[in-house]
């Protein structure tokens, strides 16, 4: 049986199947791992709901696990707490925004809230870090992000979505 601590470090090797600069557990997917006996149980919660790319991240845990030799395990889905993008670290969002992907961001986060929809300029391009940008539509390459254009640099940029 392997320590824990030693299957934390193994399962940092599976990145995001979207982001793949961020972990599985930089983004806070993997919440625990504990023992159940000799039986592994390894506990994550999905992302956004229905993100695909969960079920690519529990192929990547069969498989990581499978080719060190843990054989019994078993992946377990909690829903609550639902994820939120607070889970993220700050090195995950860091490396985010020099991805080209501007980091979710708490201000935006309760202007979507609200009803004005008026929540363009509290995006940051991760560019060229100006805060004129504007949103061109809710949905960019995936459903957690939205896309942005920057109108000092011009350039387009993927949005994390708060959640
Ligand atoms: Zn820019």
């Amino acid at each position: 049986m392997k320590a824990i601590a030693e299957l934390w470090k193994l399962l940092e090797e599976i990145p995001d199947p979207e982001i793949p600069v961020i972990s599985v557990i930089e983004l806070g997917i993997i919440r625990a791992l504990r023992y159940e006996g000799h039986s592994l149980v390894i506990t994550i919660t999905p992302t956004y709901s229905g993100c695909p790319a969960m079920l690519a991240i529990s192929m990547d845990i069969h498989n990581l696990l499978k080719e060190n030799g843990v054989t019994d395990f078993k992946i377990e889905t909690v829903y609550t707490p639902a994820w939120t993008t607070d889970w993220m670290s700050l090195e995950a969002k860091e490396k985010l925004r020099k991805y080209g992907i501007a980091p979710p961001n708490e201000q935006v986060k309760h202007k979507l809230n609200s009803l004005t929809g008026d929540h363009d300029e509290e995006v940051n391009c991760p560019h060229c870090g100006a805060s004129n940008t504007s949103l061109t539509s809710q949905f960019g390459s995936t459903a957690c992000k939205s896309l942005y254009k920057c109108n000092e640099c011009l350039e387009p940029f993927d949005y994390f979505k708060c959640i």
